[in-house]
Formats: C-alpha cells, sequence, structure tokens
C-alpha cells in the first residue's frame, strides 16, 4: 500500500515555517565567538546561554550507541512531549481518528481526548496478542495513528513480529511503536526496520532501562522526512541543559546501566517463579519488561493490604482484560524479597 506523508501531515502543519530561535539562526562552528543575539546574561554560570535546539552532542552520542543516524532522531521532554508532537503533527481535531489496543499505557486515550479524536479501541486478544483483523477493519480514511506499545504496557508481553509487520504492510497511516520497555528483552529493537518502513514511528525513553526517569527525556526514531515534519512544530528549547547534560554524562558512563538491565532481568525471572506461589495469585503473566502483571482472587483488597505494609503497586482492574490484576514493578533484590515476605503474609 502506498505511503504518502504529505497528505498525512495536517494542512496548517504542512504549510508551516517554524520559530527560528538565535541558536538556529547561528550554529556554533567550535571557535570562540561573543554571543550579543539571544538576549541572555553574559555573566557565565554553567546555564546562563540557552541549550542547543538540536542537542547535536547528544544525538551524535545516542546515534552512535544504537548504531544509527542522527537525522532519524528527535528529542523530546519525555516520550510524552513526542508522543504529543506525533498527535499535532498528523491528527485534525474533530475530524481524524486514532486506533489504539488496550489494555495498554493510558497516555493514548488523553491524547486523543486533548487533541478532540476519536479513539477507536480494539482490545487485545485474550492471550494478548493484537487483534490486527479488527484493527486493520477500523481503519477509515481518517485514521491517522496506530498507537501500540511493545513490549505492552502493563501486559509485559512483545507483540509477534508478522502482527506488527502485518500492521505496517496494510495501514496507509502512522504506526506509532512505542518501545518504552525495548531493553528488556532480547527481542530486538523495530529501529533496525526503519529504512524499509517509511510509516514507522519509534518512541523509546531515558526513564525506565537507562534510570533518568527524572531528567524527562524521550526519543524518537523515524524517517528523515517524519523527523523533519515534527521539527518543525518542536518548541525551540524543548530539552533543556541540564537534562542534555545529565544524558550524556549517563551514557558516556560506560556500562552502568546494562549491568542494572541485566540485575533487572534476573531479579524479573526470579520474582516470577516466587509469585506462582502465592496462594491468593491466580496467574503471574510472563515479562519482558521490568514489571509483572498478576491476577489475584480480589484486586482491590489485597492492593489496600500490600499498601499497609508500606509497598505501593498498580491496581490495574480497571483496564479491559485486567480485571483483579496487579501491577508490580521490579524493584532491587531487597525490596523484591520485601515484597514476597509481605505477600507471604497476608
Ligand atoms: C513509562 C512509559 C513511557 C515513558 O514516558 P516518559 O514520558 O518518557 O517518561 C512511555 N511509554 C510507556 C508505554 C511507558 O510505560
Amino acid at each position: 500500500m502506498r505511503f504518502e506523508l504529505e497528505s498525512l501531515v495536517r494542512k496548517n502543519v504542512r504549510d508551516l515555517k517554524p520559530y527560528s530561535s538565535a541558536r538556529d539562526e547561528y550554529v556554533s562552528d567550535g571557535s570562540q565567538k561573543i554571543f550579543l543575539d539571544a538576549n541572555e546574561n553574559p555573566f557565565d554560570n554553567g546555564l546562563n546561554r540557552y541549550p542547543d535546539p538540536q542537542q547535536r552532542e547528544l544525538k551524535g552520542a545516542l546515534s552512535r550507541l544504537k548504531g544509527m543516524n542522527s537525522e532519524n532522531l528527535l528529542l523530546g521532554n519525555g516520550s510524552d512531549e513526542i508522543l504529543d508532537l506525533i498527535f499535532r503533527a498528523f491528527c485534525e481535531p474533530g475530524s481524524d481518528n486514532i486506533i489504539t489496543a488496550p489494555p495498554t499505557y493510558g497516555m493514548y486515550k488523553v491524547l486523543a481526548g486533548v487533541n478532540d479524536l476519536e479513539n477507536r479501541e480494539i482490545v487485545l486478544k485474550e492471550n494478548f496478542e493484537l487483534n490486527t483483523t479488527s484493527i486493520l477493519e477500523a481503519v477509515d480514511s481518517n485514521s491517522k495513528l496506530i498507537c501500540i506499545c511493545s513490549p505492552n504496557n502493563p501486559t509485559g508481553n512483545c507483540f509477534r513480529e508478522e502482527d506488527v509487520e502485518l500492521l505496517l504492510q496494510e495501514f496507509k497511516g502512522v504506526l506509532v511503536l512505542d518501545e518504552a520497555y525495548i531493553d528488556f528483552t532480547d527481542k530486538g529493537s523495530w529501529i533496525r526496520k526503519l529504512s524499509e518502513y517509511p510509516n514507522l514511528i519509534i518512541t523509546q525513553t531515558f526513564s525506565k532501562a537507562l534510570g533518568m526517569a527524572g531528567i524527562r527525556l524521550g526519543i524518537c526514531w523515524a524517517s528523515s522526512a517524519i523527523i523533519e515534519i515534527l521539527n518543525r512544530i518542536k518548541p525551540p528549547y524543548n530539552v533543556n541543559e541540564l537534562t542534555q547534560k545529565a544524558a550524556l554524562d549517563r551514557l558516556s558512563a560506560g556500562d552502568a546501566f546494562s549491568g542494572q538491565i541485566r540485575q533487572i532481568v534476573i531479579e524479573r525471572e526470579g520474582l516470577i517463579k516466587a509469585l506462582e506461589d502465592i496462594p491468593f495469585i491466580s496467574e503471574v503473566y510472563p515479562s519482558e519488561a521490568n514489571f509483572i502483571l498478576v491476577r489475584v482472587d480480589d484486586a482491590d483488597k489485597r492492593y489496600r493490604q500490600i499498601l499497609d505494609k508500606g509497598i505501593v503497586v498498580r491496581n490495574r482492574s480497571g483496564l479491559p482484560l485486567c480485571h483483579n490484576t496487579l501491577r508490580f514493578t521490579v524493584g532491587t533484590e531487597q525490596e523484591n524479597i520485601r515484597l514476597l515476605e509481605v505477600l507471604k503474609s497476608i
């Protein structure tokens, strides 16, 4: 099926000229200059200058780490900002629709609401796989985005590769694939298929495996044509200097986070086994993320009992297919031991 990017983009965005900031107009060539262009305070305190609006150094480091090209990369104030940019670039308020596959991340629905878009919810199959037939049946000429998340939050599974591939092949709009948890699975990222699929956008984040939820840094990989469109509407200084520095430090600290990821995965597998022996847990779902979804006898009651013992978990019972489920984030070894003690005691 033919994918025509220009016709998918909102008309006002197609015609938009982005705001050109001082740091967009003059790009440092590394030589010493006197900067009298941006009305900054000239007294150096390390943060008196505006940050690089294109985050070149950070994008370079991240692209090298992932074996990708900087022109396929956009950074944002969390993946939440990136999703917001995608929605605003493609979806005409009041007339367009998006397709989501609950139970899933709540942000897609919120953004549909904010942008006055119909959210066509095609619930996953009982085994938490995509219902590709129903998804493709729900598509009409106003369907701009399909938003899915793999590994999926809160179910923890990766979707079958052939299902994602089918959507990419059959859908004329944009498939947004949220890979917030991709570092916890050995299924490879879809970024390796980016050049094959011009209608694919992949989002990732510094908030989970990279251990930097506090700095708010989201990652977006897509064709250079899509990245150019998102750049047109992004606020010029959307990633602040402190965030850029902290992210660079984290990436250059070598493999600190790889060891943590390995440890979290080992803890996850241990926790899954141990949870199977808890009498009031009837089902422990396999997980390729850093959390585990379990089904219990009475989620509200168990949630309160666990909270009374000082542990905060997430009750996911309100979501489709998730009646009486709780979601446990995998913690440190000590935290997981404590969780199991608490579960055994109640
Ligand atoms: C946690 C999470 C994110 C992270 O969002 P940030 O804004 O980058 O912190 C994105 N998508 C999913 C599915 C998540 O669970």
